[in-house]
């Protein structure tokens, strides 16, 4: 198969387990959509809608201009996705920055999947408006706090490293090992295809 841009969403799939992400592009249709990701979405449509109201306050801004759920797409970093919220600030004709929000339905802090969702999102962002990027923040939606997440060369490379891999599975359509830890095949909704784990 040959792809060009992969979704934001699978590298944080592939952190989770790499297997998820080829399936999703190698057996693409076996992967069906569970009530609970319905719900989920649901609850991020709303969610957009309350931040509108929100202010800019709880990013510690005074002044920005925001634009909901932002479709990026970059052919050079190989990625496409949606970003819940993008901030210039002050606004993007005289923007000195640009600043990246996730909405998540949890109260845990931003995992590493998470960060370099985030991280993903920052660099298609300063693609896209030609600002940098150098932080972003996790809106929990239970708590309704945010979480400050810097942007870090660590994080940068790690996104660049992590689409290479999913380029080479994807036009070798080889499948990844199983990941180390079988915490997560417990509850997979694919381990139906996983016979040698489970
Ligand atoms: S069952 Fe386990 S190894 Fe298979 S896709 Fe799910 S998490 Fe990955």
């Amino acid at each position: 198969m040959t792809e060009h841009t992969f979704e934001v969403t699978d590298l944080r799939q592939w952190m989770y387990c790499p297997r998820v992400v080829y399936y999703h592009y190698c057996l693409p249709d076996v992967r069906p959509l569970t009530r609970l990701m319905l719900a989920g979405m649901a609850e991020h449509h709303n969610e957009s809608g309350r931040e509108e109201r929100r202010s800019l306050r709880s990013y510690g801004l005074k002044a920005g201009e925001r634009v909901f759920d932002l479709a990026l797409r970059s052919e050079s970093l190989g990625l496409r996705g949606r970003v819940d919220l993008a901030i210039a600030v002050p606004d993007r004709q005289a923007g000195t920055e640009a600043i990246v929000v996730e909405y998540k339905d949890s109260e845990q802090a931003a995992g590493p999947h998470v960060k370099l969702q985030l991280a993903a999102y920052a660099l298609m962002l300063e693609e896209a408006w030609g600002l940098p990027v150098k932080r972003g923040f996790i809106y929990h939606m239970p708590t309704r706090k945010v979480e400050a997440i810097s942007i870090t060369a660590g994080l940068r490379t790690k996104v660049k490293e992590t689409v290479s891999a999913i380029q080479a599975m994807a036009q070798g359509e080889t499948m990844p090992a199983a990941p180390a830890s079988r915490r997560q095949c417990a509850v997979c909704e694919f381990r139906r295809f996983c016979n040698d784990v489970v």
